[in-house]
């Protein structure tokens, strides 16, 4: 017998029909003896729907009562689940986050969870009862229900799973599992066996959105193996865990991409101390995120080029900035939201020579002009032309020996 957390998304519960699958799902779990916790999310799109109701009241609602209403999605999976089991004779009853209750501290529609009372739901457990837990939400000290963030059930499901000490928690969602890259666009990805969180969280961060990367962050923290599988099919999906139990025969595990970045240039900037200071602190204030930073060497000693990226939602705002602010003198600024930015992903990386090598050469095989360039430990990212990107991943996947 094994504890073990399985949450199931909201495409997992998004009709009556999947819901009854679901069941079928713990039924079969539950028949090979396992102690279980179940974290739903709210429908498919119930979330975003519920959003919309508050905004037609108005734009500024109430977060109170926003997280009132938000949680209410889950309320419905719960207990439509609970009764579904019921149906097929299994003991299960859903818990809502103040019966248990799930203690969460942070303001409204961000809190974070930060205990969960035990007792009540263990007893249960111990009882062969299958216990049907809303993801997404929880109590404040002060005894308002919370949320905590989009996407949040992933949370909710690792937080179960640590507090309870479960053997393992499994990520129902719509896919298989996690590919070394996007499988809708390049047929030839592959499902990756075994991942790193690190790994992981390189790729979620990079759009390879599968879980919600705060909850893979909270996973590898305190060691709690993932596994994310498909709802629809039998096959077995990724299991995510700590990097000693993985055992690269690879450099690379995955390629990704994302396809909304801009790149700034600001051409003839001093080059004194204090001057990407007075560049990046405006932005800064304006929450708007940099990501790469490029400057080159000062020729004439006097000034330089410096090239960054942003994500292209924010650029109208930076050329704002750059147009109104005096503190930043330079010659000339251009702009590109027309770029991609392209990663290989691997912590076999660390190990392996001549990674970076190989990949600039697969990409100048191709006649891929490379913008920008950051690296980190198991990370390698350039910037290119958004009109390459599909060639250039698949190429690379190829080069990488991911095919
Ligand atoms: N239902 C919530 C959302 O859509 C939480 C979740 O699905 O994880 O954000
Ligand atoms: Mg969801």
């Amino acid at each position: 017998m094994v504890k073990k957390v399985l949450k199931f998304g909201g495409t997992s519960v998004g009709s009556i029909e999947r819901i009854q699958h679901v069941a079928k799902i713990i039924e079969k779990e539950h028949k090979n003896g396992n102690q279980l916790i179940v974290v739903v999310s709210a429908m498919s799109g119930k979330t975003n729907e519920l959003l919309n109701l508050s905004k037609n009241i108005s734009d500024s609602f109430d977060k109170r009562e926003l997280d009132v209403l938000l949680s209410s999605g889950e309320q419905v999976t719960s207990a439509l689940l609970a009764g579904a089991l019921i149906n097929l004779k299994i003991e299960a009853k859903s818990y809502l986050n103040w019966q248990i209750p799930i203690l969460t501290e942070g303001e409204n529609t961000n809190a974070r969870i930060v205990n969960i009372h035990t007792d009540k739901i263990n007893k249960f457990l111990e009882k062969k009862g299958v216990a049907i837990i809303p993801g997404f939400q929880g109590i404040s000290k002060n005894g308002n229900i919370t949320t905590i963030g989009r996407g949040g059930s992933d949370a909710s499901a690792v937080a179960i799973a640590k507090i309870f000490n479960t053997d393992f928690c499994e990520i129902y969602t719509d896919v298989d599992g996690v590919f070394s890259t996007d499988p809708n666009k390049i047929p030839i990805a592959k499902k990756i066996e075994k991942i790193s969180y690190d790994e992981m969280l390189e790729l979620s961060s990079l759009g390879a959105k599968v879980m919600q990367s705060s909850a893979v962050q909270t996973a590898m923290i305190y060691n709690i193996p993932l596994e994310v599988k498909s709802t629809f099919t039998d096959r077995d999906g990724t299991k995510i865990f700590g990097q000693e139990s993985i055992d690269y025969t690879k450099s690379v595990t995955g390629v990704a991409y994302s396809k909304d970045d801009a790149k700034i240039t600001l051409i003839g900037v001093e080059d004194k101390p204090g001057v990407a200071a007075n560049i990046f602190e405006p932005l800064n204030k304006s929450q708007i995120n940099v990501d790469m930073v490029i400057q080159n060497i000062s020729s004439d000693k006097r000034t330089t080029d410096v090239t960054f990226t942003i994500k292209r939602d924010d650029l109208q705002k930076t050329k704002e900035i750059f147009e109104k602010n005096d503190n930043i003198n330079f010659e000339k600024i251009t702009y590109n939201d027309k770029v991609a930015k392209l990663s290989i992903v691997g912590a076999g990386m660390v190990t392996t020579p001549g990674v970076t090598y190989k990949m600039f050469r697969a990409l100048a095989d191709e006649k891929i002009n490379i913008l920008a360039i950051s690296t980190s430990e198991i990370k390698l990212s350039v910037i290119i032309d958004e009109e390459n990107i599909l060639n250039a991943v698949k190429k690379l996947h190829t080069v990488f020996d991911l095919d």
